[in-house]
């Protein structure tokens, strides 16, 4: 845990979004935090720990009985240290109007408080050792979160779950840690010296964890930051209708601003708590024979920005130049081939072998072998067939398999720190087998502690814990 710093100045911040509402809050934090509030509002009873008290926001920055009344608000006293920042805490919930809100702050900076940075609530709470880094960032992804999934995922790592999984690890490390310190401070004192074997087991031991923990990355940053899926093919193959399919079904709880960004339609929805931006590359409907270049333009660039591909052919037309075009262009890369307007063809008839009909018949068997692995589907945005399946594959794409499972990792910053400790334990192990001396080995084993101190943000830097908190919103 961080070293609990003492604060000396009191901050104050809006801490619901900017807007009208029906209520909204003035948060204040620091020493000074309840005398500010005594004087800012005229309150009824006197403020006590994790009481509400009624009080009224006055016109004049004055408390006497002729002042005129503007709001009326519950105020709540948190002592320190059992507040959210384990410092002095006020929460004044006014009517969600600007003007209210914007007074109390302006009179709580006229009465010492200062204005709050970004994530500056958090911070403290942080410094306090309240929480660790790991739950300080689910604080901010929490109230990011634009599915379920994603609000689950923060919840569980707010309340520790990370740090958790982390926890034994470390306790193993830091064991291994001081029985190598004792063996080399104590070497005349006749304490044995750690047998080679025995520093290999319990380094090997301590891999398999951070190994298992590095890989739920790939389920954690897909549900955290989501992924682009670009709908592309030649104008008219249906893909604003499975656009549309899709959009509807599992639109997002949040709805990103729906519009046109370069051409194209976006719309973002949630696969099984998976944020996706569907990016249709239809979106624009122009007249006259540019339609199908500009089709063709779009269809590469979208293509070239998403992680994800589907790729709509019409199952009643023979493949073009472009179509074959576009078939290379999503070879290896996470690719559906949707074979739309299944409906209009004959149940029976099996999907073309597109390996095939791609390569001339004399192409290279290994050129060919590669086409096949890009999955068709037969779909109908029309009857709905096959877009359940299409949905299962897309899904299967996005996660690559991996399940969500607790205590996952969710951003780069902690990716690259259980990484880095596993470097360092992989080194420690070589050193050991190669009968280095043990100074060498710990300072590999330190490095690997350093490493998972950074993840709950106990040897974070300065500058780095400030770019972290600068992330969040004012007022959290
Ligand atoms: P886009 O230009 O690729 O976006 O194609 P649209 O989604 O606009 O569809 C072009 C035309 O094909 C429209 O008239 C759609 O109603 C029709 N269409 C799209 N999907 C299907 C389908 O699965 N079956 C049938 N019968 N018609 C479809």
């Amino acid at each position: 845990m961080a070293e609990p710093e003492t604060t000396t100045d009191t901050i104050a911040a809006i801490s619901t979004p900017s807007g009208r509402g029906g209520i909204g809050i003035v948060r204040l934090s620091g020493p000074d935090a309840a005398s500010i509030a005594a004087q800012l509002v005229r309150l009824h009873q006197p403020l006590e720990h994790m009481r509400v008290r009624m009080a009224d926001v006055l016109d004049a920055p004055h408390t006497g009985a002729d002042a005129d009344r503007i709001d009326e608000a519950l105020v709540t006293f948190f002592a320190a240290p059992h507040s959210y920042t384990a410092e002095d805490l006020v929460e004044i919930a006014a009517h969600g109007s600007p003007v209210v809100l914007e007074l109390l702050l302006n009179r709580a900076l006229s009465l010492g408080a200062r204005l709050a940075e970004p994530g500056e609530f958090t911070k403290r709470a942080f410094l306090a050792g309240r929480l660790d880094l790991t739950q300080a960032e689910a604080v901010r992804d929490l109230i990011d979160a634009q599915t379920l999934t994603q609000a689950r995922l923060a919840a569980s790592q707010m309340g520790g779950a990370l740090s958790r999984r982390v926890g034994p690890v470390k306790q193993a490390l830091v064991e291994l840690i001081a029985l190598l310190e004792a063996g080399i401070d104590f070497a005349e004192d006749d304490v044995e010296v750690t047998p080679q074997a025995e520093i290999a087991r319990r380094i090997t031991e301590l891999t398999p964890p951070l190994t298992a923990l590095e890989a739920s990355f790939a389920r954690g940053r897909i549900v955290h930051d989501g992924l682009t899926l670009a709908i592309v093919g030649r104008p008219n193959a249906g893909k604003s209708s499975l656009f549309n399919c899709l959009a509807e079904h599992d639109r997002a709880i949040v709805t990103a601003t729906p519009g046109t960004t370069r051409d194209t339609v976006t719309e973002r929805i949630s696969l099984d708590g998976i944020p996706l931006e569907l990016v249709d590359t239809a979106g624009l409907r122009e007249a006259g024979e540019e339609v199908e270049q500009l089709g063709i333009a779009r269809s590469r660039e979208a293509l070239a920005d998403a992680a994800l591909v589907v790729l709509v052919l019409d199952a009643t037309e023979p493949l073009n130049d472009e179509e074959r075009r576009l078939l290379a262009a999503v070879q290896g890369r996470p690719a559906v081939v949707a074979v739309n307007k299944s409906d209009l063809i004959e149940a029976s008839r099996p999907l073309p072998d597109y390996a095939d009909m791609l390569g001339a018949p004399s192409s290279p068997r290994s050129v060919r072998k590669g086409l096949e692995s890009i999955p068709a589907l037969a779909t109908s945005a029309l009857t709905g067939e096959g877009i359940p399946a299409l949905r299962e594959r897309i899904l299967a794409l996005a996660t690559g398999g991996a399940s969500a499972e607790p205590g996952m990792l969710t951003n780069l910053r902690q990716q690259q720190a259980i990484a880095a400790a596993l470097t360092a334990l992989n080194k420690a192990a070589q050193a050991n087998a190669a009968s280095i001396p043990h100074e060498m080995i710990l300072l590999d084993l330190y490095q690997a502690l350093w490493a998972l101190d950074s993840l709950t943000g106990q040897t974070t830097p300065d500058d780095i814990l400030n770019l972290i908190f600068s992330t969040f919103c004012i007022g959290k």
